[in-house]
């Protein structure tokens, strides 16, 4: 199976373990990394979310990192629409003040916390076998 097919599986299993989502669609396009400019630092940007027409781009060509930015961007488009949204004032308020004390701390921003859920995702998913070794990229 190709990484496209793949990466569908996973979005697959995260929309029904979750509930949320079920509008999004994902495509692999390895090729076409970009850069993102975060806290003033320049990031590569490994995917994202468009919420126009509800895709997922994920642009790391190996597997397992493709899984892993999926899970992120699956996390992320779910926190922001249905927790963070309700609270945007609060949330920039906060992450106002948080960036403030913690500036050298990436801990504390949202990408972090993010992070950790995908981890324990990835963590599951491997546990129940639901994502695979990685493997050669078989698309470009
Ligand atoms: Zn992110």
């Amino acid at each position: 199976m190709d990484v496209q097919t793949e990466l569908e599986i996973v979005l697959n299993k995260l929309q029904i373990r979750y509930g949320r989502g079920k509008e999004l669609h994902v495509e692999w396009k390895p090729c076409t990394k970009k850069k993102s400019e975060s806290l003033g630092k320049t990031m590569e940007l490994r995917g994202e979310v468009n919420k126009e027409n509800r895709m997922i781009y994920i642009y790391d060509r190996d597997y397992e990192e493709a899984v892993h930015t999926l899970v992120h961007e699956f996390f992320e488009y779910v926190f922001d629409l249905h927790l963070i949204s309700p609270y945007v004032t609060l949330y920039n308020q906060m992450q106002k003040a948080m960036e403030q004390s913690f500036m050298e701390n990436e801990y504390y921003n949202k990408e972090a916390i993010i992070e950790i859920f995908t981890e324990l995702e990835i963590k599951k998913m491997k546990e129940n076998k639901e994502v695979k070794k990685n493997e050669k990229p078989t698309k470009n």
